[in-house]
């Protein structure tokens, strides 16, 4: 594009110059062509004028004489002799009509007696014209006075009306030499001179630049013939006529223009290639400089282009490459992705992660993470070639677009990849076990439609799968498939509806009892939310507590939970009833808000009830962190009159070691106790769960069991001397009004 510009400037620069070049050639040649004819014209009619003026001295000299008495023999030789002396002719001839003459000639004695037909041609026959009363002047002949060319001048000598001779003058053609010298012509770039017929040099002027001695002006080679033709063509005419000769290479320009006399020329030579050469100067100054100009608006031009083009691909880069790794980054893979979908080949996109990249992070150090980063990258460049491509997301998240679909394939593909990458820590002797995961969502027939809309949406499913796949303590990947689909829809469900659900009451208050081991009866119940969707379908805490915990929803659920516990026992005090102790479950987030305790005791201020029928679930993980603050809280709890349970215990990392630390007033056994010892006949988890509920027992904690499906379970956890049973054994989670009618009117736990 820009050097096309380029190139139509530089053929419209040229073509101007050219223009340009060949206007001013011509207005110069024009101009000097013009400067030839006036200078030439003002030549001839000086030449003209001093001619007229010799005629008259000899006419004024004739009617002088036609009244003298004309005896040759006599005076009058002695008149026309001293005329002689005192004018610039070189001699004087008188010829009676009809007898033989006498001639003066300066510096000689006067002749007489001269025969007319003694005299060259060309003077008999002006003589004879003027003798027939015209007056005339000759051509040119040889003198025999001097050794030189002369001409003659004729007029009639008249007594009365009579023509009764002719007077004669000769002079040489040096006359004109000061008139032909040519100092000044065409301001010193020229010079004339004077021709005779046939173009012979009358008089040349010296300043002429062909110097060889010729006779005529076609003598040589100078003239080219058509040109020499066109010449003697337009003298035959007696036109003026514009020529030129060649000498020593270069081109003269002349013109040739009659003088009106005996067929005399004028030449006048133009050193034409002196103006010809300034014209010629010019342009090539003016091509010069257009070429100067050209090339530097050229050398802007891809100067420019190329700081542009430098700058977009800095510009691309930054837009569409990661600058840590060099790969594309994701903004590229979405495009590529895209465009992928839009041609519907098969193909299957994987996300990659490396599992707790943040610890990575922190315990290796930022340097050490981005190498592993860019050691990620350098294996995926090795793997994945043609019309495969991949990106680096943020921070540790790879895509990968394959355009392989077969499970088992792209299973064995992706593991022998995560085998490799995870090759980095033993290169760089580290003793950290680098594990990694995928989620990979495979596209046999890429769907119709908005392919944008559907990338979107393919990577959305393949971070589900991603997640997924995390749980794992090795390489794992995990397949999107119909399972995950419905998960990821209830997720994005719950996600967008949380609030509206708080709102609207969807969230329904629980009950499961709680069994007294001891008393055989009722000993509490555990309050457990239920989500009541919009299509009456019920959604478990499960399915929705993990992610509120991430986003921080958690909070308000569990104040409300513990409202809705609190409007409960409310109820059943005002129906007359006698309340039983309520376990609600806290999430870590609300534990360590700041005024939880405050805000709690507000709740039961609200409802006048005794905070004692309040035990706060928390869970062990909460005891992983800091022992005492944990311990703190716990006591400001207890100030206030509140339980403190300790949920799901030996589900996790806890220890008796930890169980001693805390101030618990009781411990949940989590239900994998009871999993466990059915399929362990040896007894371990048995022997474990006993010292358990020992150990609480003898810190002064209650000990409840979790999963108490049957008879025997309770009669195990009963002979462990366990406190409280909880499980389907008793009763599944009901809702409150159930519970109410069934457990606490009805008493229906015997
Ligand atoms: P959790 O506190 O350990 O609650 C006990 C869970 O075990 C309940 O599941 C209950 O239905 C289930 N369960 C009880 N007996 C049996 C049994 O004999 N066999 C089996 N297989 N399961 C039994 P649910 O209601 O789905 O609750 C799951 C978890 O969700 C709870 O575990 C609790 O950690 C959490 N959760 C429930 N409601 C709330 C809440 O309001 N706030 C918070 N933060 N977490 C809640
Ligand atoms: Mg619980
Ligand atoms: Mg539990």
């Amino acid at each position: 594009m820009a050097i096309t510009f380029v190139v139509c400037i530089g053929a419209a620069l040229l073509v101007v110059c050219g223009v340009l070049g060949v206007y001013l050639r011509n207005t110069i040649r024009q101009a000097s062509n013009q400067q030839m004819l006036n200078e030439t014209d003002e030549y001839i009619s000086r030449i003209d004028k001093q001619i007229q003026a010799d005629f008259q001295t000899l006419e004024t000299l004739a009617i002088f004489m036609g009244q003298q008495e004309r005896d040759l023999s006599g005076s009058f030789g002695q008149v026309l002799h001293e005329a002689n002396q005192r004018n610039d002719f070189i001699s004087m001839l008188y010829f009676p009509v009809g007898q033989n003459g006498i001639a003066s000639i300066v510096d000689h004695a006067l002749q007489t007696d001269v025969a007319l037909q003694s005299l060259p041609d060309e003077a008999q026959e002006v003589i004879r014209q003027a003798l027939a009363g015209e007056s005339s002047i000759s051509r040119l002949f040889k003198s025999e006075y001097a050794d030189e060319r002369v001409f003659l001048y004729a007029v009639p000598v008249y007594d009365e009306d009579r023509v009764v001779g002719a007077l004669a003058a000769s002079d040489h053609v040096e006359i004109f030499s000061d008139i032909l010298d040519g100092n000044g012509v065409l301001g010193g770039n020229g010079y004339i001179h004077m021709l005779g017929t046939e173009g012979k040099y009358l008089i040349r002027s010296q300043r002429a630049v062909v110097t060889e001695p010729m006779e005529t002006i076609f003598d040589g080679p100078y003239f080219a013939a058509d040109e020499a033709e066109g010449v003697r063509l337009a003298m035959a005419r007696q036109e003026s006529v514009f020529s030129s000769f060649q000498y020593q290479g270069r081109t003269y320009q002349c013109l040739l223009a009659p003088v009106g006399i005996n067929g005399w020329y004028l030449i006048c030579v133009n050193t034409m290639q002196e103006s010809s050469r300034a014209a010629y100067q010019i342009t090539r100054v003016m091509g010069f400089a257009f070429l100067g100009i050209l090339i530097l608006i050229l050398f802007l031009l891809i100067y420019g282009y190329t700081v542009i083009r430098k700058n977009n691909r800095e510009l691309f880069y930054s837009a569409y490459y990661d600058r840590l790794t060099g790969a594309a980054n994701r903004k590229r893979f979405v495009q590529r992705f895209t465009e992928c979908l839009e041609s519907g080949q098969p193909l299957s996109l994987v996300a990659l992660n490396v599992r707790n990249f943040k610890f990575i992070n922190e315990i290796f150090g930022k340097e050490y993470a981005d190498r592993l980063l860019c050691f990620i990258k350098s294996i995926l460049d090795q793997h994945i070639s043609g019309t495969e491509f991949f990106c680096r997301d943020s921070s540790d998240l790879f895509y990968l677009c394959l355009k392989q679909t077969d499970r088992d394939g792209l299973r064995a593909r992706l593991e022998s990849l995560m085998d490799e990458i995870v090759q980095f820590t033993e290169q760089s002797h580290s003793d950290y076990r680098l594990t990694l995961y995928c989620g990979i969502v495979l596209v046999d027939t890429p769907p119709e439609g908005d392919a944008a809309r559907q990338a979107t949406d393919i990577m959305a499913h393949v971070l589900f799968a991603l997640a997924s796949a995390k749980g794992s303590y090795q390489n794992s990947l995990w397949f999107y498939d119909a399972q995950l689909h419905e998960k990821e829809k209830l997720e994005n469900y719950v996600e967008s509806h949380m609030q509206q659900a708080l709102e609207t009451g969807a969230f329904r208050l629980f009950l499961q009892p709680k069994f007294d081991l001891k008393n055989k009866s009722l000993g509490g119940a555990e309050a457990l939310v239920r989500w009541i969707a919009d299509d009456g379908r019920v959604i478990y805490p499960d399915q929705f507590i993990p992610l509120f915990e991430h986003n921080g929803f958690s909070v308000q659920l569990d104040l409300y939970m513990m409202e809705c516990v609190c409007r409960q026992i409310r109820q059943w005090i005002d129906q007359g009833l006698t309340p039983v102790g309520v376990s609600v479950n806290q999430s870590k987030l609300l534990f360590y808000e700041s005024h939880y305790p405050e805000t709690l005791t507000r709740l039961m201020d609200k409802y006048s009830i005794p905070a004692n029928l309040i035990t706060l679930e928390i869970l062990e993980g909460l005891a992983l962190e800091n022992v005492d603050e944990l311990n703190h809280k716990i006591e400001q709890l207890q100030a206030r009159g509140f339980r403190v349970s300790m949920d799901d215990f030996g589900s996790g990392y806890s220890s008796l070691n930890t169980l001693g630390r805390l101030n618990i007033d009781e411990v949940k056994l989590d239900r994998g106790f009871l999993l466990e010892i059915a399929g362990d006949p040896q007894g371990r988890t048995r022997l474990i769960m006993s010292q358990v509920v020992e150990l609480a027992g003898h810190l002064g904690m209650d000990t409840v069991v979790e999963g108490v499906e049957t008879a025997s379970d309770e009669a195990l956890i009963t002979a462990m001397g366990c406190g409280y049973g909880q499980g389907y054994y008793y009763s599944r989670p009901i809702p409150a009004a159930e519970f109410t009618e069934k457990f606490m009117i009805a008493s229906g736990i015997e």
